[in-house]
Parts: structure tokens; C-alpha cells; sequence
């Protein structure tokens, strides 16, 4: 069996997901999103700027051939030839059961000694997130482990280069166990014939190209996953209680379930599952006291959603639908930045839309709204007073929601709440990593057909928290509360 650097990356996020790569059909595999090829692309870029910045004399192996065996021939041609740094080398070595590939970004010449000579070889990776992620450190170990094989000499510095161009060390003493433990984990899952469970989590399924066909699955068996707040170290220990899907969940002896999982965490996970399973909302013991007063209806509201570029530190799109009981009038506001460099002509844009209606209360579904109102007002030294009257008007219904009602949803994400709600948007399929994407195409393309896309989805973004805001103010008058 090969064992290469992506499967060992893979099988660290997700085993499951390892396994499907190895043994899964390729045709269950969804199409590649648009937003991973721009994090690709994104990565490249990355990968430049630490050459340009540090590694600028570089020399990449030129195989005789494509397969990887070759490549790692070439790689150690020029090892053996003491080259300074090697750009794109592969590494490649086996014992009698197994093969191993990595592909570390560079290896660099250091004075020691190797079966090269008076020299020997350590990996740099290079990675986009912005702090040294236990993976990261799993792959620079793993590089260093296949380096001490090849070269007869362990490299006891491999070196992560992590955004923006900072470098951080290894320390291979610390994770050459951990490593060799989940060598042995893996090999003996991808050995076998059996597929590891499905456990659907937003974070880690989010960008995996297996999501629709584990997600399929995780329906139909009505998996706990699926249940917000189900954790891992949650669902082992309601595994344990012999709770093996939703409607156990909901069915469970509250008492047992309370003794097992907390009292509190216990009831709340129940009455989750008993809303999805009845498919109705249920009002939280903890409502939140002052709820219906924040969004008792007023003369005018307004709806505010932001879309981002978080690769450019840039807020392209503040959009706001303006709601007048007065004149029964609903009117949307796009204020969009054309170019990077248009960012602070939307924000006074923005500040005199707001400024327009000083009474009216400005919902929105996120905490990124108020971040952001602060960062503008901070790069554009807008006065602190004007600052703290505006948020002193933000109303955010996430904060709302989740406090206060238990939605029969998978998670509390807008989309999901308004869509059972009933709330469609206008282009079904889309989200906010689609509209970055489309930004950075409208920037290299000029095509406004894609300004259009964007405009339509924030439009629909700002209309579907007014749906989920006029909802919890019925919700909430015809609820009686018995707490
Ligand atoms: S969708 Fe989630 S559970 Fe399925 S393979 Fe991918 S990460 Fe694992």
C-alpha cells in the first residue's frame, strides 16, 4: 500500500475520508467547487511570495520520466549533489509492507552529516492558514521521518512557513511518536474492508468533495451528527447510553440521559432532537427576557448583510434593505466596491444611509457585522460616539436565535433557519464562498454579470433575516411561557 502525504493529511481531518479515497467510488465524489480551486490558486500565490521572499535561488528535480518513483530518483540526484535548495522534490521510501511519498514544498541544505557527505537535507511546508496547525506539524514530521530513511541522517529542524511569511519549527522529538501511532491507525483502517462511520461536522464536511454521499447517509440513518450540539466525545458517550440516532435521542429517559451527558446539556439535546424529529420550533427555557421588545416592530427597520474577501482583508459589499411601515416601502441598498480601493467610498456610502434614519434598528445575523462596523470606523477614523450610536442600533437575531428557540434544523446557519421558514433565494445552491469567488473573477474578467450574482444573493441574504426577524415576533406574541 502507498502511503502518501495527502491520504496521511486526509486521514488526520477525517478517516472516513481517507478510506473513500482509497476504496470509495470516484463517481459518489462531488464536482470540485469553485472556492477550492480559488484556495488552490490562493496556495500558489502563497508559495511564490516564500520563494520570492527567502528561497529565490532554487533548483527543481527534472525527472527522466512522470511517475513518482522517478521524480524521487531526480530528487536524490540532486541531494547527492549537494544543491542548495530543491523546490517540488519527492521523497519516496518503503519497508516490506508499505510505500511511502511526501512532497514537502522545499528541502534545504544544511552542514552535517548524511550519506551524501558533509551535508543533509530539511523540509520547509508551506501552508496558508495563520497558525501551526497540528497537521502541519504531522506532515513536517512525516517529511523528516522519510528524510532520515533516505538521506541516514533525521533532520531535527523541519520548518513550516505559515501566513504572512512567518516561519515555525517542528519539534520532531514531540511528534515523531504521535506520527508513528497514526501511521499504524491508518494503515489498519484503510486495510480493511469496512468503512468508518459517517459524522457529519460543518467545519471539517464543508469543502469535502464526499459530502453529498456521506451526508445521504447520515439522513437516512437519522444520524446524531446531524443533531446541533452532537459533538464527537457527545455522541461517544450517547453511544454508550445505547442512544444510537435522533429518535432515540428524542425518546430517551431524560433521566438517564441527564445522569449521562449533564442536566442541562441533556434536556437541550433531547429537545433538539424532538423538534427535528416533530419538525416544529420549540420556544428555550432560557429565552432571552428582553426579545420581543428588540424586535417589536418600529416605523422603519433596516436589514444589513456584508459580503467579504477574507484573502484581501476587504468588505466589498454592504447591502441594506430599508423596510417603511410608513410608506409600505422595501427598498434595497448595494453598496458595493467596484475595486479593492473603493472599500472607504462604500463605507461613507453606508454611513450616510444609516445616518438617514437614526431611530430605526438595524438587524442583521452574525457577529461579523458589528466586527466589521468597528474595523471601518477604526481604518476610517470615523468619530468613536458615531461608532457607538450606530452598533448601539445593531440587533443581531443569531444571538436571538440561539438563545431563545430551538429551530427543527441541522444547524443555525441563515440559510437553514429561513429555508424552513419557507425563504427561498433567487439563485437556489449559492453561498457567501460562491460570492468570493465570483468577486475575484469579476476583478480579473470585468464581466458585471457577476456584480449582478452577488448584488441578487446579498439582496436575498438581507430579505431572509427580515423573514426570520417577522417570524420571531409572531413566534414569540402567540407563544405562552410557562418559565
Ligand atoms: S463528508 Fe465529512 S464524514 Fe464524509 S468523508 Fe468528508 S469529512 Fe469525512
Amino acid at each position: 500500500m502507498l502511503i502518501t502525504d495527502s491520504l496521511l493529511l486526509d486521514y488526520k481531518r477525517c478517516s472516513r475520508r481517507a478510506f473513500l479515497n482509497i476504496h470509495g467510488d470516484p463517481k459518489q465524489k462531488d464536482f470540485k467547487r469553485d472556492f477550492l480551486l480559488k484556495l488552490r490558486q490562493e496556495n500558489q500565490r502563497h508559495i511564490d511570495s516564500v520563494l520570492e521572499a527567502f528561497y529565490p535561488h532554487y533548483q527543481c528535480p527534472s525527472p527522466s520520466g512522470n511517475s513518482w518513483r522517478e521524480k524521487a530518483q531526480a530528487t536524490e540526484a540532486l541531494m547527492g549533489q549537494g544543491v542548495e535548495c530543491i523546490y517540488q522534490g519527492t521523497l519516496w521510501c518503503s519497508n516490506l509492507s508499505y510505500e511511502y511519498l511526501g512532497r514537502p514544498h522545499l528541502l534545504i541544505k544544511q552542514p552535517g552529516e548524511s550519506k551524501f557527505g558533509n551535508w543533509y537535507y530539511y523540509p520547509v511546508s508551506i501552508h496558508l492558514g495563520r497558525r501551526a496547525k497540528p497537521e502541519y506539524k504531522l506532515m513536517g514530521t512525516f517529511y523528516a521521518y522519510l528524510l532520515a530513511i533516505i538521506q541516514e541522517t533525521s533532520p531535527s529542524n523541519p520548518q513550516l512557513v505559515i501566513r504572512p511569511l512567518k516561519h515555525s519549527s517542528v519539534d520532531v522529538m514531540q511528534w515523531l511518536p504521535k506520527l508513528q501511532l497514526i501511521l499504524e491507525e491508518c494503515v489498519t483502517i484503510l486495510d480493511k474492508d469496512e468503512q468508518p462511520e459517517v459524522f457529519i461536522t460543518r467545519q471539517r464536511c464543508n469543502l469535502c468533495q464526499w459530502y453529498s454521499h456521506c451526508y445521504a447517509i447520515a439522513h437516512a440513518q437519522k444520524h446524531l451528527s446531524l443533531v446541533p450540539g452532537v459533538t464527537p466525545s457527545r455522541y461517544q458517550t450517547l453511544q454508550e447510553l445505547g442512544i444510537h440516532n435522533t429518535p432515540s435521542l428524542a425518546e430517551a429517559d431524560v433521566h438517564t440521559l441527564e445522569e449521562g451527558i449533564g442536566k442541562s446539556l441533556g434536556r437541550k439535546l433531547q429537545q433538539q432532537a424532538y423538534a427535528l424529529i416533530h419538525n416544529f420550533a420549540l420556544p428555550r427555557s432560557s429565552h432571552h427576557p428582553d426579545m420581543e421588545k428588540k424586535i417589536a416592530p418600529a416605523t422603519v427597520e433596516l436589514y444589513f448583510d456584508i459580503e467579504a474577501e477574507p484573502e484581501r482583508n476587504l468588505d466589498y459589499l454592504l447591502g441594506v434593505v430599508v423596510v417603511d411601515y410608513l410608506t409600505q416601502t422595501r427598498t434595497f441598498f448595494g453598496f458595493l466596491a467596484e475595486t479593492p480601493h473603493e472599500e472607504e467610498k462604500i463605507w461613507y456610502q453606508f454611513l450616510d444611509l444609516v445616518n438617514r434614519y437614526q431611530n430605526a434598528p438595524i438587524f442583521h445575523f452574525s457577529e461579523y457585522e458589528v466586527d466589521t462596523i468597528k474595523r471601518l470606523g477604526n481604518l476610517y477614523q470615523t468619530p468613536e460616539e458615531e461608532i457607538e450610536h450606530l452598533l448601539s442600533r445593531f440587533i443581531d437575531l443569531h444571538h436571538y436565535v440561539i438563545t431563545s428557540v430551538i429551530f427543527p434544523v441541522e444547524n443555525y446557519s441563515l440559510k437553514s433557519l429561513a429555508n424552513w421558514l419557507g425563504f427561498h433565494w433567487r439563485d437556489p445552491g449559492i453561498n457567501g464562498d460562491q460570492c468570493v469567488c465570483w468577486y475575484d473573477q469579476w476583478l480579473t474578467t470585468g464581466d458585471r454579470s457577476l456584480l449582478a450574482s452577488i448584488l441578487r444573493y446579498n439582496e436575498d441574504d438581507c430579505l431572509a433575516t427580515l423573514h426570520l426577524k417577522n417570524w420571531l415576533f409572531e413566534f414569540f406574541s402567540k407563544t405562552e411561557f410557562d418559565f
